[in-house]
């Protein structure tokens, strides 16, 4: 091509013929930058294989807050769904320095030495906050984290604690299509997310320590009420006439309860997660309920309750969601909000206005 500017009269100014843009150097590197999502087929075959990375993946995209991958996750949950249930789920919660994470360590390889698979999910609440789960974290489990048949998930962070719960339940039935057969789902012992866990758990395990004599004030009786198991962790060295002790209070104050909707009668028991002392006891004690409620028939019903109990958050859940996501919704409430706060406006009719205009968009 001529440049014009390349004339004389534009001295000092030389335009150099242009270069062609070279081609791309690997053809692969655009393609590789956007992934592709799986189907979910593909999901669903990997998963009933028991292959772990497509397990994971399938798991990133339940707790995705992207619609696309949530429609995915769900196709890919409504599939496993016939091949989920055949697992022991197991609740364990106590509060920051019970020993969950060195007790769930044990009592993780104490499972698998008998053969099947264990995964550990967690259900944190506060993980949103926090930026980050301390619940489920591989390095607080060092043996299990390397253990071929283990699959270890930190909690979801999908803020409520609703929402959280919902993915934790989900990703269990995954897990099961997947071929784990243990299912423990870990809890800090301290708020409403007893309540959660409890309600997709088969067994409830309440991590206690022997402390100071008064341990049972500390605790919320509700805790205690769900509870089928309570053990006192730490029960070595100069700790064990204290946590012995702490058993016996638990065992009187478990007399006060009224009887368990299974039957069951919760036990209380003491070992050491750190020195592995007591573990096949702990076990063995789990052993029995589930042989317990097998023959009474609570094993089915209280898995029947629990799936009605999950329809019913779901619809809460999502309603609340769709509510408080929605753009003038949100607007809406800050205003109201001023307005009562600055008593120009009752609470009640604020809120009247606001649901009034919600539900006059949607009906
Ligand atoms: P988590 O916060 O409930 O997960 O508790 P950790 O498992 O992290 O344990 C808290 C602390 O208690 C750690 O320093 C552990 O080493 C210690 N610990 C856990 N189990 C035992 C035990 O059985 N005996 C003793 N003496 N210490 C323990």
């Amino acid at each position: 091509m001529e440049h014009i500017e390349n004339d004389d009269q534009f001295g000092g100014l030389t335009v150099n013929q242009g270069v062609a843009q070279p081609p791309v150097v690997n053809p692969y590197l655009r393609a590789r930058r956007r992934r592709v999502l799986p189907s979910a087929g593909e999901l669903v075959e990997g998963i009933l294989k028991g292959d772990i990375t497509t397990l994971a993946r399938a798991v990133t995209l339940v707790e995705s807050l992207s619609p696309d991958h949530q429609a995915i996750a769900q196709e890919v949950i409504e599939k496993c769904l016939p091949h989920s249930g055949k697992s022991r789920r197991i609740g364990i919660t106590g509060v920051p320095g019970a020993g969950k994470s060195t007790s769930i360590d044990v009592f993780g390889l104490h499972v698998l030495r008998r053969g099947g698979k264990l995964a550990v999910l967690a259900i944190d609440p506060s993980s949103e906050r926090t930026k980050g789960s301390i619940l489920g974290d591989k390095t607080r489990m060092e043996k299990l984290s390397v253990h071929p048949d283990a699959f270890i998930r930190p909690s979801p962070s999908a803020g409520s604690l609703g929402g959280v719960a919902r993915k934790t339940r989900e990703t269990i039935v995954l897990c099961e299509a997947a071929g784990f057969n243990n299912i423990f789902v870990e809890t800090v012992g301290v708020g409403q997310s007893e309540t959660a866990v409890h309600s997709m758990v088969d067994f409830f395990l309440l991590i206690q320590l022997a402390g100071t004599g008064d341990e049972l004030q500390g605790i919320k009786r509700g805790i205690m009420e769900m509870a089928d198991g309570i053990v006192i962790n730490k029960a070595d060295g100069d700790n064990i006439q204290r946590a012995q002790l702490a058993q016996t209070q638990f065992r009187s104050a478990l007399h006060l309860f009224p009887p368990t909707a299974s039957g069951w009668s919760p036990e209380v028991l003491t070992y050491s997660g750190y020195f592995e002392l007591g573990i096949p006891e702990v076990w063995d004690m789990i052993d029995r309920y589930f042989a317990f409620v097998d023959a009474n028939g609570y094993f089915e019903r209280k898995r029947s309750e629990q799936a009605r109990y999950w329809m019913y958050e779901t619809i809460d859940e999502q309603l609340r969601a769709n509510f408080y996501n929605n753009p003038e919704i949100e607007h809406m409430l800050t205003e109201r909000e001023a307005r009562v706060l600055s008593n120009r406006q009752s609470s009640f009719t604020a809120a009247r206005d606001i649901l009034d205009h919600y539900f006059g968009n949607k009906l």
